[in-house]
């Protein structure tokens, strides 16, 4: 007997930040994985495609899906092993990271507690490697498990196998669209916790919360990030948002020394690599594009990478705006900007 409730004709607008209607023909949630064994056996993917959504907080959708949305909402959190120092951690990929990240830190865990009130769920985590103020997911990743669409059963993936990079991963990659996340396990530490401070906001923040001569914790780190947070980036419940739209592009040394030239105050990371990350929204605000609006759609005021929906903006109206960001960047640049959120 079929158990599964695919719904027709389905309006992802509350599923995505961004706050974007867009119809998909069906829709089924998936709550455990023998959902997804039977959806696999009896039905499968249509020919019109398979979208997977977790907390749609990286994606834009630009126009109706004609194919089925896979919505993740695998739950679980469980300890799978323990030591003195660490704790293996599984977690469902339908569970919110950021209730995750306070779980952890409630519980005495410490490692991702600089990525507190980043939206979205556990399993599209290891998608983008998300990071923030210093650490990505690499750094405290174990290994995940996913359902591989050609044959049906589970993989284990280790850490060396997801080739984590800046904001990507194989998933973006070497087998895109071949797997979904199911559980992501994380090996977070017990103290004394090692703390990533270093990110300048976050040292300053601390200094103002932790009084003089205390050593700050999991929690002061968790509470400054959020505050910092709050302070600088549009909260998706009151403007529609994806976080930063466009990744910090990568040039090669050469390139930036001779936009040096042209602009000596060009900011620039220099990576192990020998190329330099710029800054994406220095880029935009030089272009002219912070605070500006095309319609609906607008770079933000305050952090021009993030762009937003203004209310009533449509998912083509977004990526006009986009478009014509990228293209200002490449005329006034010569730097490609590569899209970070997921162009549906
Ligand atoms: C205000 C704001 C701030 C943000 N700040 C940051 C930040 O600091 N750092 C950062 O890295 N990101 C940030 N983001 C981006 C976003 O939160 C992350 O990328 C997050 O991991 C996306 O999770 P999600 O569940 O919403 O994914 P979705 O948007 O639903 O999906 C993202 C991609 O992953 C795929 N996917 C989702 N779940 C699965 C699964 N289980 N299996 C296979 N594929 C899947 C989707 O098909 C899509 O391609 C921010 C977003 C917002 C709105």
């Amino acid at each position: 007997m079929p158990t599964l409730s695919i719904e027709l004709h389905k309006d992802l607008r509350p599923f995505n930040t961004f706050g974007l209607s867009a119809y998909t023909a069906r829709y089924l949630q998936v709550a455990d994985e023998a959902a997804l064994q039977e959806w696999w056996q009896t039905q499968g993917t249509p020919p019109e495609g398979l979208l997977v959504l977790g907390g749609g907080s990286n994606v834009l959708l630009t126009r109706d899906f004609p194919g089925l949305t896979l919505h993740m909402a695998i739950r679980g959190q469980e300890v799978i092993a323990e030591d003195d120092r660490t704790v293996l951690w599984q977690l469902g990929a339908g569970e919110c990271w950021h209730d995750s990240v306070l779980s952890a830190v409630d519980s005495g865990w410490g490692g991702i507690e600089n990525l507190a009130l980043i939206p979205g769920t556990v399993g599209a985590a290891p998608m983008q490697n998300i990071g923030a103020y210093g650490v990505e997911l690499k750094d405290v990743f174990h290994s995940l498990q996913a359902f591989h669409l050609p044959t049906g059963h589970i993989h284990t993936f280790d850490k060396e196998a997801c080739r984590f990079g800046y904001r990507t991963s194989v998933f973006k990659h070497e087998v895109k669209g071949q797997y979904i996340i199911t559980r992501v396990t994380l090996r977070l530490h017990k103290a004394p916790h090692v703390l990533h401070t270093g990110y300048g906001a976050v040292a300053e923040e601390l200094a103002l919360r932790v009084p003089a001569g205390q050593s700050p914790g999991i929690t002061d780190v968790a509470q400054a990030v959020m505050a910092i947070r709050r302070s600088k980036l549009p909260d998706p419940a009151e403007l529609g948002n994806a976080g930063s739209f466009f990744k910090n592009p990568l040039v090669p040394a050469a390139q930036h020394s001779k936009l040096r030239t042209h602009y000596p105050e060009i900011p620039g990371w220099p990576q192990p690599d020998g190329q330099v990350k710029v800054p994406a929204a220095w880029l935009i605000e030089q272009t002219g594009w912070k605070g500006k609006r095309l319609g609906h759609a607008g770079a933000h005021a305050r952090q021009p990478l993030v762009l937003v929906n203004y209310g009533g903006a449509t998912g083509q109206e977004m990526l006009a705006l986009a478009q014509a960001i990228r293209q200002s960047v490449r005329h006034t640049f010569d730097i490609d900007l590569e899209p970070e959120v997921n162009v549906v």
